[in-house]
């Protein structure tokens, strides 16, 4: 007798379970074999793109060995849960003391929390900013029914915060050659109902700093003429992980004093594995009170802020060993790195003819991303939307999209280098794009501009 048949759970692709199609929107009636039925969701992942060829999205896809070992470890710890893991709570402490040195908080008690990433620190920080104003006028007797936010060309995260929270959202267009904020545009929009300025480190559609330090000197010339008095949050998504390392000099977090609350992702530049963010406080005064949940299962007061509330531990102790594991040493030698080739990538794509560089890369500026769009005037057979389709015969996600409001008719390319993206990996790229050009002047095709699926670059 054949021993291959004594145990026909060896089975797999034999198996009749694999042979036949699987239930899709049924509960099944019976029970499984694991290792089929690993093998046949494991399998449907191959057709998800390879995360690292993904150079749209700004969220780590590689994590050093050690990281997936604690991750393993905590897929037990609900961070929540502070009686039961105390040491997660500490080390989320830990974590917050440290973004606060990081991030030049006064002295005084660090005040902010982990996230599941920078939308719902976004929430957070935009919530506490309306409530703030909500209690100045309060105080002076003023109605409270017209709060508005300013921002620049923001994430989707801020269009969610004012639908979400009733905030008119008062977002400066960009206009032909501007695609940030200015001070000036910000002061045209600014009245008594502003409950705050959002600049963003590391504009979504480009790449670029917005001026944070100009804004706030602005403001603060409105304050001494108006006596109006309105907070800035830094949205710092990606450079609230850069800036520190890679432009120590640039001032844009709280060296000034009207910079009230920051967000950053650490699953994006903090190097962390998805589904964690921070969102930092200058001092206590700047959470309200209300905001504030107190959990006294430990014996003292833990407080408890966010609008989740079970949540995996893995991504803040993963956070910390990031900290401890590289310092500002190995964050600047990561993300310098990342800035070397993102410049280099800028040269290339520059010297090919076709494309004009929006953004080059430059660390005093900005993240490490490149952005390009289709010289003025330049007679090509494709948009960039053909080049992107081009891309991804070979893999690559190259996202091409247009711009936000009054910019609508214009469509950039952008390529974000993060850490494991390495120089090899952008030459490859680079010989990728030179085929695709080649090919796209041989047969000649033109998405007509908004039949483009611009999906996928909010990240
Ligand atoms: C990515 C990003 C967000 C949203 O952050 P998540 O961590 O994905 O929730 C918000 N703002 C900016 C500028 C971003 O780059």
């Amino acid at each position: 007798m054949s021993r291959k048949t004594d145990n026909p759970d060896d089975e797999i692709y034999g198996a009749r379970t694999l042979s036949a199609s699987l239930p899709k929107s049924h509960f099944p009636d019976q029970e499984e074999n694991p290792r089929r039925i690993y093998m046949a969701v494991r399998d449907e992942l191959m057709l998800d793109g390879n995360s690292r060829q993904n150079l749209a999205t700004f969220c780590q896809t590689w994590e050093e060995p050690e990281i997936h070992d604690l991750m393993d470890a905590c897929i037990d710890k609900n961070m929540i849960d502070k009686d039961e893991y105390p040491q997660t709570a500490e080390i989320e402490a830990r974590c917050v003391r440290m973004l606060a040195n990081l991030w030049h908080a006064p002295e005084g008690p660090a005040t902010g929390c982990s996230t599941t990433g920078s939308s719902e620190a976004a929430m957070l920080g935009g919530l506490a900013m309306k409530r703030r104003w909500e209690a100045r006028r309060r105080a002076q007797g003023k109605p409270t029914d017209k709060p508005n936010l300013i921002t620049g060309p923001v994430q989707v995260c801020w269009h969610k915060f004012t639908r979400y929270w009733d905030v008119e959202h008062r977002e400066i267009p960009m206009e032909n050659g501007r695609m940030l904020m200015t001070p000036e545009e910000v002061l045209k929009l600014c009245d008594e109902n502003t409950i705050g300025v959002v600049p963003t480190l590391g504009v979504t559609f480009t790449g670029e700093f917005e001026p944070v330090k100009a804004v706030s000197d602005a403001l603060d010339t409105l304050e001494r003429e108006t006596g109006l008095n309105i907070p800035i949050h830094v949205d710092g998504a990606s450079g609230g992980f850069l800036a520190p390392f890679c432009a120590p000099e640039l001032e844009w977090d709280f060296r000034l004093p009207r910079v009230r609350s920051i967000n950053a992702s650490g699953h994006k530049f903090g190097l962390a594995p998805l589904g964690v963010g921070w969102v930092m406080w200058r001092e206590e005064a700047d959470l309200p009170d209300e905001m504030v949940f107190w959990v006294n299962y430990l014996g003292g007061d833990m407080k408890d802020i966010a609008l989740n509330f079970s949540r995996p531990g893995g991504q803040i102790v993963c956070q910390y060993y990031n900290f401890l594991r590289l310092g500002r040493e190995g964050y600047a030698k990561i993300h310098g790195a990342c800035y070397d080739s993102a410049a280099y990538l800028a040269r290339e794509l520059d010297a090919m003819g076709p494309f004009e560089i929006v953004f080059d890369g430059d660390r005093a500026r900005g993240i490490p991303a490149v952005s390009w769009k289709l010289k003025d005037g330049a007679e090509t057979g494709f948009t960039l939307f053909d080049l992107a389709d081009r891309l991804r015969v070979r893999g690559w996600q190259v996202p091409a999209y247009t711009l936000p409001a009054h910019c609508e008719d214009q469509a950039v390319q952008r390529i974000l280098v993060r850490n494991g993206v390495s120089r090899d990996l952008c030459a490859m790229l680079l010989e990728d794009l030179r085929s695709a050009l080649t090919h796209l002047d041989a047969h000649p095709h033109k998405t007509p501009l908004g039949e483009e699926d611009a999906s996928g670059f909010h990240h």
